[in-house]
Formats: C-alpha cells, sequence, structure tokens
C-alpha cells in the first residue's frame, strides 16, 4: 500500500481576528485547540489532513485561519 503524504503546509491563526467562535476545533479537532485565552491554536504534527485543515479554514466566521501549502 502507498501512503498518502501530505504536501508541507503553513497554518497562521490570526488572534487579531480569533473569536473563539470554536468551530475550528469541531472541524479539525486533531489540529486546533483554544488556548487559555479562548482563541484558537494551531497544533501542528501533521496529524489532520489537509481536507481537515481547509474545512477548518472555511468554517471560520473571522477568516482568521490560513492554509498556506508551501513548495
Ligand atoms: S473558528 Fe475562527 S474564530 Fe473560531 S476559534 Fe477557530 S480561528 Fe478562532
Amino acid at each position: 500500500m502507498t501512503e498518502q503524504r501530505r504536501p508541507p503546509i503553513r497554518v497562521e491563526v490570526s488572534h487579531d481576528h480569533c473569536m473563539g467562535v470554536s468551530m475550528c476545533t469541531q472541524a479539525a479537532p486533531r489540529a486546533f485547540r483554544l488556548n487559555e485565552h479562548g482563541q484558537a491554536v494551531y497544533q501542528g504534527g501533521g496529524t489532520a489532513s489537509l481536507a481537515e485543515l481547509h474545512a477548518a479554514a472555511a468554517s471560520c466566521p473571522m477568516s482568521a485561519i490560513k492554509v498556506i501549502e508551501e513548495e
């Protein structure tokens, strides 16, 4: 079986925009958690799929999440 590898990505969460609505933690719980200020932080580690990350970014009502695919 061939393992599908995720391309290198960078995820940014703007804490100027995050209001802690928590849609991202529901869309991609392996990738985002809320910090002690109630704002989302990306946990990295590569366990979430690219589709989950894009779903989380799309779910954010504040457009606070950017998923950048790097070469
Ligand atoms: S969905 Fe957006 S506003 Fe809500 S916690 Fe995640 S990044 Fe913040």
